[in-house]
């Protein structure tokens, strides 16, 4: 089996080759010098920590400029295009430049994952001034010092986890699922799928439900391993992509475990709820609200998951007062999961669960929306235009630092108030129609102000 590929790419001066030297010499086992390789990629097998790889230095790449120039990125592409793991390297020391924004919005057709890098951080000051380098939308760009090799470590400790083989010792294994002959039922680097967690009390009709979304789909469906011992998660490949559904044991067997016992089921729904990106709630309708959904909803509300509410049971329901007695009853005990969504079905005959797929298809969107930095200043600043903070306090810049959840880093002069954060929260909530799902902010004093 070939070794994978890291790529190191980055515009000129940066300090990729200070790095690529530094990586080798921090494991210090050059174990092969490859022929054949031109003197614009120079490519050498390392190692770390028993995780070996073939690190390929492209020398640089430069958009557009002389003949030559577009030689020498044809052969990065290449070398990228290849590659299982990159490794964007920008200049911490001076900032953000239109050069690493147009890499890396060259960088965003590349399959594998990238890994963004803030060479040049010697010391503290320089570590946070990496922040500013979250507008790429690549993620938190690692720390290090190239040249005094500050933080090599943990870069390289980043890297192995991140390569397809990819395993500290003692680190357990990858998530990624197979399918009976081996395969990788998705590829690292494509976005995982969403998990889905299906709660409610015992007999509410969840296996009722799970079965039907199976079914109804006649979809390809794959156990794997659950996040805990006893659990079994269920893969399933819809024509919109694949969905993990979280801990299904007691839903697929056919005999069920007796988990009747109201507690085992709590304690079971609230792991899955962990594990889970979404929460179907499902309540019974012909028996309301009861305390127990309660105790279940508000759980799933703590803990960030975005919920869509199931009224299960339905066409039991036949007097129409009934019917807005319910949902009434819904609205007052479930006030905290607000703007979430209500779908009112029979998961016996199958009405109305057609409905949960542009839903569920909604907020998995929402979880994993991107909004360009450009648009949240925007946001920010005309929310700080409406009510000001106060004693001089104010969001500098903004931007989302990452999705699933959404999560905006704002970068302040001083500490704002618990109450303004939830003003400004709910201000990128409602522009950008973020409905339920949960929404994260993080604050970073920019030093020097
Ligand atoms: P490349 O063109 O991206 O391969 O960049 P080089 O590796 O040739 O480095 C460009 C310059 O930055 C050289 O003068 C390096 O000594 C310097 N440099 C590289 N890494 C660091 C670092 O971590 N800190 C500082 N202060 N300088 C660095
Ligand atoms: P679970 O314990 O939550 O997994 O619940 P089950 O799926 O085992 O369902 C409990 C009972 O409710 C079974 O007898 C189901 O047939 C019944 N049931 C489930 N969904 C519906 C529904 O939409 N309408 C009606 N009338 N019965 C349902």
């Amino acid at each position: 089996m070939s070794l994978p590929s890291v790529v190191v790419i980055g515009r000129p001066n940066v300090g990729k080759s200070t790095l690529f030297n530094r990586i080798i010499g921090e494991q210090a086992a050059i174990v092969e010098d490859r022929p054949g390789v031109t003197r614009d990629r120079k490519e050498l097998e390392a190692e770390w920590l028993g995780t070996r790889f073939l690190l390929v230095d492209t020398g640089g790449w430069l958009p557009g400029g002389s003949e030559l120039d577009e030689k020498v990125s044809r052969q990065v592409e290449a070398a990228v295009q290849q590659a299982d793991l990159v490794l964007f390297v920008v200049d911490a020391s001076v900032g953000l430049t239109d050069d690493d924004e147009q890499i890396a919005q060259w960088l965003r057709r590349i399959k594998a994952p990238i890994l963004l890098i803030a060479n040049k951080a010697d010391n503290d000051r320089r570590e946070n001034d990496r922040w500013e380098f979250m507008a790429l939308g690549i993620g938190e760009p690692v720390p290090v010092s190239a040249l005094h090799g500050r933080r090599a470590g943990d870069l390289l400790d980043e890297v192995c986890r991140l390569l397809p083989t990819g395993m500290l010792p003692d680190e357990e294994p990858s998530e990624i699922p197979v399918d009976e002959a081996g395969d990788a039922l998705w590829k690292m680097g494509d976005t995982p799928p969403p998990r889905v967690a299906i709660v409610g009390r015992p007999n509410v009709g969840k296996s009722t439900l799970f079965n039907r979304l199976v079914g109804a789909d006649r979809s390809v469906v794959h156990d794997m391993a659950g996040t805990t011992r006893d659990a079994i998660d269920t893969l399933v490949e819809t024509p919109d992509g694949p969905i993990v559904f979280v801990d299904t044991a007691g839903m697929r067997r056919r005999s069920r475990i007796d988990d009747s016992a109201e507690y085992y089921s709590m304690v079971r729904a609230l792991r899955a709820i962990d594990a889970a990106d979404i929460a179907l709630l499902i309540i019974d309708a012909t028996e309301g609200v009861t305390s127990q959904d309660q105790r279940l909803a508000e759980r799933v509300d703590a803990s960030g998951c975005p919920i869509v509410v199931m009224l299960n049971k339905w066409e039991l329901i036949d007097d129409p007062e009934r019917r807005i007695e319910i949902e009434t009853e819904v609205h007052r005990k479930l006030y905290f999961v607000g703007d979430s969504p209500i779908l009112k079905i029979s998961a016996l005959t199958g009405k109305g669960v057609h409905k949960l797929r542009p839903v569920l298809q909604e907020s998995i969107e929402q979880y994993h929306r991107r909004v360009p930095t450009r648009d949240v200043n925007r946001v920010i600043s005309d929310a700080q235009q409406r009510q000001p903070a106060g004693h001089g306090l104010r969001v500098l810049y903004a931007l989302q630092g990452a999705t699933d959840p959404p999560t905006f880093t704002l970068f302040v002069n001083r500490e704002l108030p618990q109450t303004y954060m939830r003003y400004l929260e709910r201000s990128i909530r409602e522009a950008f129609s973020f409905g339920s799902t949960p929404i994260k902010l993080r604050v970073r004093k920019r030093s020097g102000e």
